[in-house]
């Protein structure tokens, strides 16, 4: 019997970032995967910034740009006829340039086959055995104090599990949501599609015009070119299917290649199909994240259109949200009802993108065959609120009575250190060298304090967990003055940033005692009863 402290099924993006986020916080886990490689197929390719900062906070940007489309790809989308043809429009995503201003990262292009590995590769090097591809979840058995699972590898050996706690990161068809009997709310089968990942050298045609999406509108044909490495590499994916007479089976290598020819607008291009995927484009949302030892992440949890490119983005964000609440009950420094916060946080975002994507693709008539190109609407790669401004509401969040200043929660962000927001981005500087606020967030509660905030700080050394402080204007430089106004705070004033990035708590100005403050403040984000907050 493998006993370990939480089990991850799927290893997709969602359950390979699970991984490596719980070894970031020093928890073992097991993570199985039915399939012997990483995704065939490149599906999902727009990371954003909220999911960049995450790789970021865990050392992996770097080697995912690596392994992305060239950046000059990433600025445009745009409609033609063809490629050879009439262009109908360009778009520039306002959520790529937003990105500049508001984080110290930014959007990236990576097809999913080729950020797997990179997941793969540092997930499997964090302890040996803690990855197991070709290995299928056969059997589970949920207690009040864990599960028991059976797994079975690919020579059909079988061994048993037992786990704390179960990451279910499994994928849309989720068999672990679905024995649970945990029921979805949302549209299913909105549309339908096939991914055709094929190799073809488009260069003649994009090279002048570089964009992330192509997409094709013609009346017997709605498609979108995916760039993938920007040359010969590209995925295509045909949509609304039935509505133009098509069935997945028709999509033979041949059928593929004149499809492709047609949407390039060029006869005798040479064109080999790599592979072809046929799905369902639906949104639903499951009407609980957890269930006993068991949490659902990503696709099991949300399952959504991928317009707006949003389903991964969602998926990995959950994992960070959950992985150090995981870790820090495992540890004994946080209280059970902190895990009950993961659904309370994450749901409403899932629902949130799920409902703006289906949206999306609405708003392009994927529901009907249509006579001319349509246009999305205005939301569509535009949603900066959304990748930036989710406001969680939990009982791991001490309110203090503010609200984000948003109109328009799709669209709009406003930097905002209410609890519940993320922190703010902000350049600092130390010993001269740069840095963002968000560089110091990750693996420890951080209490970051004005100028005038050193009885915080000292308060803090005294406090379990230990946090780490920094007093702005004395522990590191804001050269240009941004700080205390983007986190809304006098010189006197405190935030305590959780491992996630997000505000827990904030005291404006300074207190009587501070150190009774942060020690109630620190209990409540980690809901647990009083420590009486000594060492
Ligand atoms: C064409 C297309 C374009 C997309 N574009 C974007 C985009 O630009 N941006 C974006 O954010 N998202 C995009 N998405 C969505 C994205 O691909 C998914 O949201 C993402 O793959 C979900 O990851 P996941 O790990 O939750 O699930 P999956 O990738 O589905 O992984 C689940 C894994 O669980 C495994 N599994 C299931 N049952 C078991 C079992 N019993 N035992 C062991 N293993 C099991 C499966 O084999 C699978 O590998 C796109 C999707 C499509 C189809």
């Amino acid at each position: 019997m493998i006993d370990v402290p939480v089990l991850i099924v799927g290893g997709g993006p969602v359950g390979l970032t699970a991984s490596i986020y719980l070894s970031h916080f020093g928890i073992p886990s097991l993570l199985v995967e039915r399939h012997p490689g990483t995704a065939v197929l490149p599906k999902a390719r727009a990371l954003n910034a909220r999911t960049m900062e995450m790789y970021r906070q865990i050392g992996l940007e770097r080697a995912i740009r690596g392994a992305g489309m060239p950046e000059r790809f990433g600025h445009m989308v745009m409609w033609a006829e063809s490629l050879a043809g009439a262009e109908i429009k360009r778009l520039e995503p306002a959520r790529g340039a937003a990105s500049q201003a508001l984080s110290v990262t930014s959007n990236c292009g990576c097809s999913q086959d080729m950020l797997e590995p990179v997941l793969r590769e540092r997930a499997e090097a964090a302890g040996a055995g803690r990855v197991r591809f070709g290995t299928q979840l056969v059997e589970l058995q949920c207690h009040d104090t864990g599960v028991v699972a059976r797994i079975r590898d690919g020579a059909g050996q079988e061994e048993e599990v037992s786990a704390r706690y179960l990451i279910a990161a499994d994928g849309a068809q989720s068999p672990i949501r679905q024995q649970l009997g945990i029921e979805r709310d949302g549209q299913r089968d909105v549309y339908d599609s096939v991914n055709i990942h094929c190799r073809v050298d488009l260069t003649r045609w994009i090279d002048d015009r570089p964009a992330g999406l192509y997409l094709i509108e013609q009346p017997e044909l709605r498609g979108t070119f995916m760039t993938i490495n920007g040359t010969d590499r590209w995925g295509f994916l045909v949509t609304s299917l039935s509505h133009y007479g098509y069935t997945p089976e028709q999509f033979t290598p041949g059928f593929c290649t004149e499809v492709i020819r047609r949407a390039v607008g060029c006869q005798d291009l040479a064109v080999e199909v790599l592979g072809v995927g046929a799905w369902k484009a639906s949104a639903l949302v499951a009407r609980q994240y957890r269930q006993g030892a068991v949490f659902l992440a990503g696709d099991a949890a949300h399952e959504m259109p991928p317009t707006g490119g949003f389903g991964l983005n969602t998926g990995v964000q959950d994992t960070q949200n959950l992985a150090w609440k995981l870790a820090a009950v495992l540890k004994g420094d946080a209280g059970e009802a902190l895990l009950d916060t993961y659904d309370a946080e994450r749901r409403p975002v899932g629902q949130a993108v799920t409902h703006s994507s289906l949206l999306n693709a609405l708003s392009m008539g994927r529901t009907a065959r249509q006579q001319e190109a349509v246009l999305p609407r205005k939301e569509f790669l535009n949603e900066v609120g959304l990748i930036f401004g989710a406001h969680y509401r939990s009982a791991a969040m001490v309110d203090d009575g503010s609200r984000p200043a948003v109109d328009d929660a799709v669209l709009q962000y406003v930097p905002s250190a209410t609890p519940g927001c993320r922190a703010p981005h902000v350049p600092l500087t130390r010993d001269g060298r740069s840095l963002s606020t968000l560089d110091l967030f990750g693996r420890e509660f951080v209490l970051l304090t004005g100028p005038h905030g050193m009885p915080w700080h000292e308060a803090a050394a005294r406090l379990r967990p230990s946090l780490v402080g920094f007093v702005i204007g004395q522990h590191l430089q804001d050269e240009n003055g941004r700080f205390l106004r983007s986190y809304g705070l006098a010189p006197g004033g405190a935030v305590l940033v959780r491992p996630d990035g997000y505000v827990g708590w904030r005291a404006a100005d300074a207190v009587d005692d501070p150190a009774a403050e942060l020690a109630e403040a620190l209990d409540r984000a980690l809901c647990r009863e009083s420590f009486g907050g000594g060492a």
